[in-house]
């Protein structure tokens, strides 16, 4: 379960500030998926980031799974993320300098795993890219290097996975498998997504959609 309680977060460069997120309440029950849309500038990654405990609101609290993030010091938050929080970002954000296979073991090493390499390879198997993995980020394709950041986000089998504009840069093809290997997360493992999106199939997907526009959450439709 995801609770935000009067979170806002404003930005300040020099004398001015500016509100990006006006102080919103909301909860995403624990299973669920949740689509946030809006228009670009609207706020989404902005939200994103503080579910993720990537940035720090400036006013209210923030809980997941009845841990209030908010009181976390960066090791415990960055704790917290490797056990709960897997993390979709738009651009992949896989480190160039590691291969497909190595990209996915990071957060296994980092959480201490011993079988890294034995149970990345299943990851990069479960995203049908078994024998790409001594291949660079660089000689993989936009969809390829998605399925990685997926296989690496989901590599410590998080309760909820977080993913920021998935499909938006991948053409459509590519991008009906990437709904497709979140939405068999979702129902084999019960976890919780979080998704920002622009994409309709991806959004009529979901249980509950969050519209945002200027910072302020402004419609949200349920679905029964
Ligand atoms: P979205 O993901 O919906 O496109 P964002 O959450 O990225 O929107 O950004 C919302 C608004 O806040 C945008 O106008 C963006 O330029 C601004 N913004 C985001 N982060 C910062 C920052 N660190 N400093 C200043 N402005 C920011
Ligand atoms: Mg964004």
């Amino acid at each position: 379960m995801i609770e935000l309680l009067d979170v806002s977060r404003t930005v300040t460069s020099g004398a001015s500030s500016l509100t990006i997120l006006h102080p919103t309440s909301l909860t995403i029950a624990r299973g669920r998926i949740a689509a946030i849309t809006g228009p670009s500038g609207s706020g989404k990654s902005t939200l994103l980031g503080l579910l993720a405990g990537l940035d720090t609101p400036t006013t209210g609290t923030v809980r997941i799974d009845d841990v209030n993030i908010t009181d976390l010091d960066e090791e415990q938050l960055a704790r917290l993320r490797g056990e709960k929080i897997g993390i979709v970002f738009q651009f992949f954000h896989l480190i160039p300098s590691l291969t497909a296979l190595e990209n996915i073991m990071v957060p296994l090493e980092l959480s201490g795993v011993r079988d890294a390499r034995q149970r990345a390879s299943t990851l990069l198997a479960d995203v049908e890219l078994t024998g790409r993995g001594h291949h660079y980020p660089s000689q993989l394709s936009g969809g390829e290097q998605q399925r990685v950041a997926i296989a690496r986000a989901l590599a410590n089998d998080p309760p909820l996975l977080l993913a920021d504009e998935p499909t938006g840069n991948l053409d459509s093809a590519t991008g009906r498998h990437v709904i497709d290997l979140l939405m068999t997360v979702h129902r084999e493992r019960g976890r919780t997504l979080v998704l920002v999106t622009h994409d309709r199939e991806l959004a009529d997907m979901a249980d509950e959609v969050i519209g945002l526009r200027d910072g302020r959450v402004v419609s949200r439709q349920e679905r029964a």
